[in-house]
């Protein structure tokens, strides 16, 4: 999550954001908070147009449906996932906390046996006296080897613990960064993959394309075949588009119905050839219902390509593929337009 308005803005916002939030049933707390905060603020186009279709069907929303929107489109982490991690981390330092301060008093114990012992060395000590000194040192001092010995091997599996625990949350933040329909990188990922993409053309003076890739009349697919069978066509042109791609593109799904891909190393021509293949591909492909066997019609998709100038804002960037793809739009769909 990333909140760029200035602090009048969101003021602004606060106005707007508590009376929807008390039309509704969910509790005051952050998670409902940040959903109709993006909702005013109107930068997260998933969101916005999710809640409107359930405020077109419901009148009140529930406290879970205003989480399923938080989950889906503004922390994609596994917020579950996240709270059990961070439970089991609470856990091992509790341990390590707990094992080494036991073995601390341990030593402060020895210590101070140790200091009682030597106060007894005089000259005048006899050899039966020095011989139990002697004995109790050693005793003593085995003792505490063994705690330490204990407490090493206690640390050492607190150490696998927490290296595990290392792995689960990159695993979680990987995931944080995918989507959970199509599998490719979400908006998150690859806003980040964009500035670290933009900074790699900077430096090296390599050529980076970005195409925005909308499906056209999806609104349509949806309204004459279900949401279910929506899923699938969106999925179903993820695959073409990691298909066509190579590896060291990134490929995103941008918005509902939405891709966008990052062709570094990529001159303009070689992107606009990849993304008629895309458009061609899907515009060839017949996919069925499941239920009725029945073809859906042909799908098509429009696409607006933008080459990367140096120097300029990922926002700039952003818009010039997105006039492109207007372009597409306004000019009959099905079709590839590159930014002049
Ligand atoms: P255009 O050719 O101008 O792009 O028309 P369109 O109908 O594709 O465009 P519009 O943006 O008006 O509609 C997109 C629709 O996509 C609206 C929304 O209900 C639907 N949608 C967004 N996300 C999803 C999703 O995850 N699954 C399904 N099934 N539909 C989605
Ligand atoms: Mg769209
Ligand atoms: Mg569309």
């Amino acid at each position: 999550m990333k909140y760029q308005d200035h602090k009048k803005r969101s003021a602004e916002l606060l106005r707007l954001v508590i009376p929807k939030m008390s039309q509704h049933d969910a509790p005051f707390d952050p998670i409902s908070y940040a959903v109709w905060y993006e909702y005013c603020a109107g930068h997260n186009k998933g969101l916005t147009d999710a809640l409107d279709d359930l405020l077109n069907q419901h009148e009140i929303l529930s406290a879970e449906q205003i989480e399923n929107l938080f989950r889906r489109h503004i922390y994609d982490c596994d917020i579950d996932a996240m709270r059990l991690l961070q439970e089991r981390m609470r856990q091992v330092v509790r341990d390590v906390i707990g094992n080494t301060s036991q073995t601390t008093q341990h030593a402060s114990g020895f210590s101070a046996v140790l200091k009682s012992h030597t106060s007894q060395l005089d000259a005048h000590i006899s050899p039966e006296a020095l011989k139990g000194i002697v004995n109790a040192v050693l005793d003593e001092t085995q003792q505490m080897s063994m705690a330490i010995d204990s407490l090493q091997h206690r640390l050492h599996s607190n150490a696998q613990e927490i290296e595990q625990l290392r792995m689960e949350l990159r695993r979680v933040r990987e995931e944080s960064m995918r989507d959970a329909l199509t599998g490719l990188v979400n908006r998150g990922g690859f806003d980040k993959s964009l500035d670290e993409a933009m900074r790699d053309s900077d430096h090296h003076q390599t050529p980076l394309v970005l195409a925005l890739i909308d499906i056209d009349f999806f609104k349509k697919i949806n309204d004459t075949h279900g949401h279910i069978l929506g899923d699938r066509v969106i999925r179903h042109i993820a695959g073409i588009i990691r298909q066509q791609v190579r590896e060291t593109d990134t490929a995103a799904r941008y918005g509902g119905e939405e891709f966008a891909l990052l062709l570094p190393h990529t001159a303009l021509p070689e992107a606009e050839a990849l993304a008629q293949k895309i458009r061609s591909v899907v515009e060839h492909t017949r996919l069925k219902r499941l239920d009725n066997h029945a073809e859906i019609g042909r799908i098509t998709l429009s696409a607006g390509l933008a080459l990367y100038q140096n120097g300029e804002t990922a926002r700039d960037l952003l818009q010039h593929a997105d006039e492109a793809l207007y372009q597409s739009k306004r000019t009959g769909r099905n079709k590839v337009t590159v930014y002049q």
